[in-house]
């Protein structure tokens, strides 16, 4: 896929926390800095992690602090944090009553469609689309052009080349979990985010997932991978362990 010419992206959290109620799920102080490359995030059910990654892409606020996405200048493409200041708020209600996009907020929504690819741990697919179709309806919605020979190679490295024409019912949970990789990723996305990307997989199809995240990593992407299989270990450029929400180990 042709793209913008694009520097590596760094994800930055600084001071962050998230509470539930009064449960603090997440408590990060200071800066930590994720580069290009592949990260492994580790840690027990329930120890954040889904919750920090859910923060990267900008899916909920943190309670406190804020996330960026930064290239090498250190400009911020994409940030996210509570109460964005109340010029920002106006703006956003103004344009909402107007119904229209701010410029930043179409800049950031052009970056997330554009930029990032995130897999989910319970990945759904649309119930009445074949896996061929959804893949193409989620690039008809980002408005990317993939390039299709790389998009086949997903297909065969992840053995869905017979399955295109099915839908969810007629896929088994593992073949689902691919197939949404497949549409996650084939727009050859800068960051790539990814919950538990293996845990419907066979002990090959893990492999074939993490190589293909590798892969991703190798060409310059920021790739952040939440998962407490040891298989995703040996693909690491490094390991973030997390546990009751801090960073216990870098
Ligand atoms: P992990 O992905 O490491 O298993 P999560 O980030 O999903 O952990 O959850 C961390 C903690 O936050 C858990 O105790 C979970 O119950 C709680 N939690 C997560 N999301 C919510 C939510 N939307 N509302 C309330 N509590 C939540
Ligand atoms: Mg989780």
């Amino acid at each position: 896929m042709k793209r913008l010419e694009q520097d590596s992206i760094s994800i930055v959290s600084r001071d962050i926390s998230m509470t539930y109620g009064d449960q603090k799920v997440l408590d990060l102080p200071g800066s930590v800095t994720i580069p290009e490359g592949l990260t492994v995030i580790q840690g027990s059910s329930g120890s954040g992690k889904s919750t920090w990654l859910n923060i990267m892409a900008g899916f909920v606020a943190p309670t406190n602090g804020e996330m960026q996405h930064v290239n090498n200048q250190q400009e911020s493409l994409y940030s996210n944090k509570q109460n964005p200041g109340y010029l920002k708020r106006v703006m956003a209600l103004v344009a909402q009553r107007l119904l229209v996009q701010t410029r930043a907020e179409a800049k950031e929504s052009r970056y997330r469609s554009e930029s990032m690819g995130y897999i989910r741990q319970q990945p759904a697919l649309h119930p009445e689309l074949s896996l061929e179709k959804y893949i193409r309806l989620v690039h008809e919605v980002r408005g990317s052009q993939p390039d299709g020979d790389y998009i086949s190679s997903l297909i065969g490295q992840l053995g869905l080349s017979s399955l295109l024409g099915k839908k969810p019912r007629e896929l088994s949970g593992g073949e689902e979990q691919r197939g949404a990789i497949v549409a996650a990723l084939a727009h050859e996305p800068q960051i790539v985010l990814a919950d538990e990307p293996t845990s419907a997989l066979d002990h090959a199809n893990k492999r074939n997932t993490m190589s293909i995240l590798r892969d991703r990593a190798n060409s310059g992407a920021t790739v952040v991978v939440v998962s407490h299989d040891s298989v995703a270990l040996d693909y690491a450029d490094r390991i973030i362990r997390v546990d009751s929400g801090v960073i216990v180990k870098e």
